[in-house]
Parts: C-alpha cells; structure tokens; sequence
C-alpha cells in the first residue's frame, strides 16, 4: 500500500515496507520480473488542516513531506521503481480520476442525492467526521450539527453480491479481513412489510427478518430524518417542542448513533400505524438509534423479541406481547420478561399462524402479505452506496458543470483534467474553498455554452487509492488511465501488504473499483489483490506510536546510529509480519551485534574466495565435519527459501540465517580458520582445499541469503569476495536434496502406546537392526524385564512400537 505523506515515516510505517522488499528482493534472484513501485496518496484533510494552521498551501506541505519521507526510504534501501513513482495529487494522474469518474457517470454508477454533513455554526463550514472531535468542531469547539447537501455517491451497491459472493475466492486473504467484509457487506434476507398510518393514505415500510414476530410489533419507530415526520411535527399538538426534540436528535454524532453509543431515547408523534396483520392502531414513535440511511429509515419494534425494542419499551411503558415460544419455555406474559427473548421457536399469540415453527411461520405469511399488497421479500444490505463528495479543497475535483437550461453536465473528456486552482489563504471557514473562487465556479455549460457554474465538491481521497496499483504498471501514460495490455501483463497484484485498518474501505473500494474497470473492459480479472498480508502494529512501551504520545522511533537516527541493515534485520526477525513488536533498542542492538558477526566471519574468506583457487566441492570426498556443514547449508538453503517463499515467514527465515552462522563459526573454530586462524596450525593443502569448499559454499549462501534482509552489507561483502556483477543480478541458491538429506534420525520407541525412549539411528538401518537396537536400550528393558514381549512392530523411519504382557 503506498503511503500518505504525513511527513516523517516512523520505524512502523516502514516495517510493512521491508516486508515487501524482503520479497521482491528474493523473486528477483529467482529470475522473475518483479514491479516493486511506490507512490503517495497525497490528498487529504491533514495537509488542508496544516495549510490552515500555518498559513501555507497544502501542496507545499505535501510535496516537502514526499520530498523527506522519499529520502528516509531510500536511505533504508528499499528497491522500489522509483521511475515509476506517483503522488494522487499530480495533475497526469487525477486527470484519470475525472475520467473514470465521467465514464461511471455515463453508466449511472455516479449520481446525486441528498445527504447529511456534520456542520460548524459557528466556522459556517462543513466537517469532515475526523475534524468533529467528540462531536465539536476541531477549530472552534463549537458543538456540531448536521445539514443536508445534494452529493455525489458512487452505486457501489450495485456490485453488493459480486463484492460478497468475490470474498470466497480471495484465498489467500486473512480471515479476519474477509469476515470484516462480509459483516460490512451485511447481507439479509427477509421482508418488507407496510404500516398504513391511521387516518392518512401515508404508509410506513419496515424491513423485518423476523417476520414470524410481526404479531408482537406493539409500536413502530421512525428515524429522525424520515420524510413523514415532518408533517407529523406540523400536525402535533405541540409542533415547537415536536421541532425541538427532532433539532437535538439530528444534531447527534452520527457515528455514534450508528454505533449505538447513545443513550436510547425516542418521543411520541402522536400517531398511529396500523398493523397489516393484527389490524391494531400502535404509537408511532421517533427514536434516535434509527437511522434514515440504513433500510428504510423505520422499524417495526417487537419488544418481546429483540433486546433493543424491549429497552425502550420498558423505559416509556409500552406495550410488550409474546409471540415466539423457544423450545423449554412456556412464558406467555411480557410483563414478567426480564429481557427480549430473541431465539427461534413456536409462534403463540398470532391468529392463524399459532403453533407453527418461526420457519414456517415466515413463510406463510409472507405468502398472506403478498396475497395482501402489505408485504413482500426483500433482501438487504448494510452496504450503502459510497458518498464521494468532499466540501474540501485538497482533492480531485469532481468534473461536473450545472447549467439552468440543461441540467447536470459532464466536463468533456479533452477538457480535463479540471485543476485545482490556486488558492492564496485557507480560512477553514465559510463555503467550501472551491465555491469561494468566482473564477473556478463561473464557466460556460458545455452543451449550450451559456452561463453555468462548476461542482465545487472534491472528491474522497479513497477514490484516488481505489485503482493507483493499476497506474504503476503504466504511470506516464497521457492517452488513458493505463494500457490496458500493460496491465494485464502485471496484474493482478501478486502481494499486497498494508494495515489492517484498511481492512474494509480502501480494500472493498478497491475490489469495486476492479470489477468497474472489468465491466469497462479495462482489466481482465475480477479482484486486484491475490496476496494480501496486513502487518502487526510496531509498539513502544506498550502503545501504537504516535507523534502526541511521544513514543515515535524515528528510523533515520536508528540507521544514523546502527545502520539501515540492522533496523531492517531487527524489524524482520522480531516477530512474524502479522504480530505486532514491541521495540526495544536492545533488540535492535542484538541485530547490529549480528551483522558485526558476519563481517568478521566472511571477510577473512573474502580475499581466499576471491583468488578462485578453490576447486570445486563434487569433486571432493569430505569427511563428516565437512559433510555436516555442507548439509547444514542446504538445509539452512531450503528452510530459508520456504520461510520467505510462500511462507512470508521473516522470522524463522533470519533463526535459520542466525544458525547458519553459528555452524560456520563452530566449523572455524574446529579447523583454525577464518576469525580463529593461527597461523603456526596450517593443515596440509588438501584439507584447507576441503574446508575452504564447504566454507566457501556456506558464506555464499549466506550472503545471498541474507542480502534481501540487509542489502547493504550483503552487497559489500560480495564484492570483496570478488563478484564484478552486482548482487541483485545473482541468483538465489538452490537446495541439493541429497547433500540436506540426514544421515541419523531419531526414532521414538513406544512400549504398550507409550513413548518411553528415543533413539539416533543411522537412515539405512534395515528393520531388523533397528527392531534389535530398540529392545537392547537400557530404559526400554526397564519396561520389558521380566514380561513376555508379545509383538513388536517396526515402521522404518517413523517408530518402533513394542507390546508386552
Ligand atoms: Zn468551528
Ligand atoms: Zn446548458
């Protein structure tokens, strides 16, 4: 995932980074065509809020942190394209924003409604939710409220089931994301059913999945926002205290109405639905838990069946009936409820439909509803669609004109991009910034060339990260978005690592956005991203790091200090990329101590190797010190390349490299070699030609091994060991299955089911010795003495297994 330009990456942004770099590195060295890019998502409230604050423009900001967070990275080492770099906030690329925003347009998959905005009285402006801190304005402090406003949404509805039905087969996704999509999705089946209001040809729609209850709906509740209520406010008995409880209900924070964390409060509209299957008159209430944009902006509310309605009718005494009886329970009365009994049962208490199951109870009366005009089936989604609009500057500006004569009109596709205009002083008050220059609004419509006057609203920055993967593959392109051959040269993208905080927006935007550009025939695939790893969460004393906890490590005097080597080695070694670390600087310490290890291991062997007087190691017997180490090599060869390769295993993959080196040290110190030279020890010339093969073979592995982690030192060390060609031009080193194959194993021997000892054999053991070896072992005879060995089992290489009596 690229990156927003906050300024200074901390030593957590940039453990995602090396993640990847690990692995580009390494497919690199396995002969594939790696695109490792990098970009910026550069629009967004911070650097507006910045531009604010201190009196400069939000382009300035944003292009001096690029400038400075480019130079850590590249401090770091990290092999990015950088000829392909990006930042969303260049003219050449939210050019491609306008045009994929017009060409949904033209398929009706961008349209207007009205919808609500949090509101500073006082600043006159709009907030976006993160300038609304609990529920005042960032600026001001004063309490916010909410306005309605024509916006721009994309129908990401549309693709509902597809974004559903798609999560099954991205199998090589975290669970946990796939389950946040899914629940963000929130599919349900089940109806919708009409109230009529009494003495009115109004009606009120409801969607139920528990139709089986609808006996038991005592009341009905209606969203603050609903259309009727306003009317209903007009006809009250007391319409200014009507009005008023209504100002403090729309007025709540959104988030937490949707959340629910409010107090759940409602008052009475003095009206009344009629039940379509009792036939009854219930209040109708306003409450503020509901929510106009989920649904249909009502419930139907049967308090002895769902905890929440139960709550609120125990709190303003209305009526509670039971209509479900669960298997076990006979209680007929909603007076002695404790809580809303919420399971499956029989329905009681409902005409008809007593005694049937809820099942089937459902069904029935869905077929009664249908028959009725009051009802039918219905399926429902959480998803809304995607609200675009921004009232804010710093972003892509939505390429529409309005004209009195012709309506809403598309920018023509060869007068984009719409740019930004220059914009001297940010107030962060009044209209929104664009409506405020007379120059950009005033423009003449495209079709009657009249008088008209542009959209001022920008566009979410999650538009801007919803397809720039696709652009690396094609990052100059002037003529279109991308070609589309280039893309499916390159995509879809192999792996893709980020936080896990993006888990549902950036992510499920994406994979709409894909399956747009599809239906566009722009790319051939269905989701964008095969892999996707979310990394843990780099910790310091306990706490994510953040600039106000003052807990931020800061990578550039960690590299200043210790090397970008070491930092990138303690990041990958610390803990699997999906766990979060807590920093120390002694394990990053432990890290440089390290690489100080293998410095003064291989350099020793630098010049040796570089002579090329070594012969080559197949046309040598070794003996089994030799043996071993070489076998410890390939095996160190294996573990590694598996634990980067598909196992995305960083950790184990640096204990193996670690053990690797402890085995080369081990074997030195045996022969007198390398850091344990001395000098008045000389071996005979066939044996330093043995060790120095095996040793020669096992500091090459290493140092390839080891470069995607720490390319810097890998890279030196292998020039002093000769090499004129780069390191990243050489290839990955290749397990000999034989020479890693053991030539021992244990065999665990059981006695009665019981593992009671193990043994190292050699690997060509035949049955019958090993069958022998096991019963001569001294804590096996303990079992055996004096009992008659009934049967005894031998599976080569796995086990022994003995039984007596
Ligand atoms: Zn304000
Ligand atoms: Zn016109």
């Amino acid at each position: 995932m690229f990156a927003y330009p906050s300024g200074h990456a901390h030593v957590g942004h940039v453990r995602n980074y090396m993640i990847g770099d690990v692995l580009a590195r390494m497919k690199r060295m396995r002969g594939y065509n790696v695109l490792q890019p990098f970009g910026w998502d550069a629009f967004g409230m911070p650097a507006e809020n910045a531009a604010i604050k201190n009196k400069t423009h939000p382009e300035k900001w944003t292009r001096e942190n690029i400038a400075h967070m480019k130079d850590q990275l590249k401090r770091l080492g990290i092999s990015y394209a950088w000829e392909r770099e990006f930042a969303t906030c260049d003219r050449e690329y939210y050019k491609w924003n306008q045009w994929l925003f017009l060409k949904m347009f033209e398929r009706g998959l961008a349209y207007r409604k009205k919808s609500s905005v949090n509101w500073c009285p006082s600043c006159q402006t709009v907030l976006a939710n993160e300038q609304v801190i609990d529920g005042a304005c960032w600026r001001c402090v004063t309490e916010v409220n909410t306005r309605d406003l024509e916006q721009w949404f994309f129908r990401i509805t549309e693709y509902a089931d597809e974004l559903l039905y798609g999560t099954e087969d991205l199998r090589q996704w975290p669970d946990k994301v796939l389950t946040m999509q899914r629940n963000w999705i929130g599919r349900s089946e089940g109806s919708l059913v009409k109230f009529k209001v009494s003495d009115s040809d109004d009606s009120i729609e409801v969607f139920t999945t528990r139709l089986d209850t609808i006996f038991g709906a005592t009341f009905v509740l209606l969203a603050p926002e609903h259309p009727l209520v306003d009317s209903f406010a007009v006809e009250s008995e007391d319409s200014v205290r009507f009005g008023e409880r209504l100002e403090k209900f729309r007025a709540l924070d959104r988030t937490a109405r949707s959340t629910g964390q409010i107090d759940k409060e409602g008052f009475d509209t003095e009206k009344f639905a009629v039940n379509p299957f009792t036939g009854e008159r219930i209040p109708i209430w306003v409450a503020n838990f509901v929510l106009v944009d989920y649904g249909t902006g009502a419930i139907m509310a049967v308090p002895a069946h769902d905890q929440r309605d139960f709550e609120f009718a125990r709190k303003y005494g209305l009526a509670i009936r039971v209509v479900i009886q669960p298997s076990g329970s006979s209680e007929t009365s909603g007076e002695s409820l404790e809580s809303a009994v919420t399971e499956h049962g029989l329905v009681v208490n409902s005409g008809d439909f007593s005694g049937a199951t809820s099942a089937e109870a459902r069904r029935s009366m869905m077929d009664v509803a249908e028959t009725q005009g009051s009802g039918k089936s219905h399926v429902q989604y959480r998803l809304r669609d995607w609200g675009i609009s921004r009232q804010r500057y710093w972003g892509t500006p939505i390429p529409i004109v309005y004209c009195d004569v012709c309506g809403v009109q598309a920018v023509p596709l060869n007068d984009l991009p719409v740019e930004l205009p220059p914009i001297d002083e940010f107030t962060g008050r009044g209209d929104s910034p664009l409506a405020q220059l007379s120059d950009f609004v005033q423009v003449s419509c495209p079709k009657c060339g009249k008088d008209a006057r542009r959209e001022t609203d920008t566009m979410d920055t999650f538009v801007d990260s919803s397809w720039y993967f696709y652009r690396y593959c094609d990052p100059h392109n002037e003529v279109s978005p991308f070609d589309v051959a280039k893309v499916k040269y390159w995509a879809p993208i192999d792996f893709y690592s980020g936080g896990v905080e993006h888990a549902i927006l950036h992510l499920i935007y994406s994979r709409f956005f894909c399956k747009v550009l599809r239906d566009l025939g722009m790319v051939e695939h269905d989701e964008p991203f095969i892999r996707l790893l979310t990394q843990g969460m780099v910790l310091k004393d306990g706490a994510v790091m953040s600039k106000s906890k003052g807990n931020v490590v800061d990578p550039d005097e960690m590299t200043e200090t210790f090397g970008a080597d070491s930092l990138r080695l303690y990041e990958m070694f610390v803990a699997p990329p999906e766990k979060e670390i807590e920093w120390t600087d002694s394990g990053l310490e432990g890290s440089a101590r390290f690489l100080g290890r293998v410095w003064r291991l291989v350099l020793p062997f630098a010049p040796v190797i570089a002579a090329g007087e070594i012969p080559s190691i197949d046309e040598l017997r070794l003996n089994n010190d030799e043996r071993s180490l070489r076998r410890k090599t390939h095996q160190t060869i294996r573990r590694v390349s598996e634990d980067i390769d598909p196992r995305v295993h960083l950790n184990t993959a640096v204990s193996g490299l670690m053990e690797l080196v402890n085995a080369l040290y081990a074997f030195c110190e045996k022969t007198r070699l390398g850091p344990y030279h001395v000098p008045s020890e000389e071996a005979d010339a066939t044996t330093r030609d043995r060790q120095h093969a095996v040793i020669k073979e096992g500091i090459e592995s290493l140092v390839l091994m080891l470069s995607p982690f720490t390319p810097h030192l890998a890279e030196e060390l292998w020039e002093e060991m000769g090499y004129v060609d780069a390191l990243e031009y050489a290839e990955w080193p290749n397990c000999d299955p034989e020479v890693a194959q053991e030539d021992e194993l244990m065999v665990p021997v059981q006695v009665n089911g019981k593992v009671r000892a193990r043994v190292l054999v050699s690997l060509n053991i035949s049955e019958d010795e090993l069958k022998q070896t096991a019963l001569t072992l001294p804590q096996i005879q303990t079992y055996t003495a004096n009992k008659e060995v009934k049967r005894v089992v031998v599976v080569p290489r796995k086990m022994v297994s003995i039984v007596v009596k």
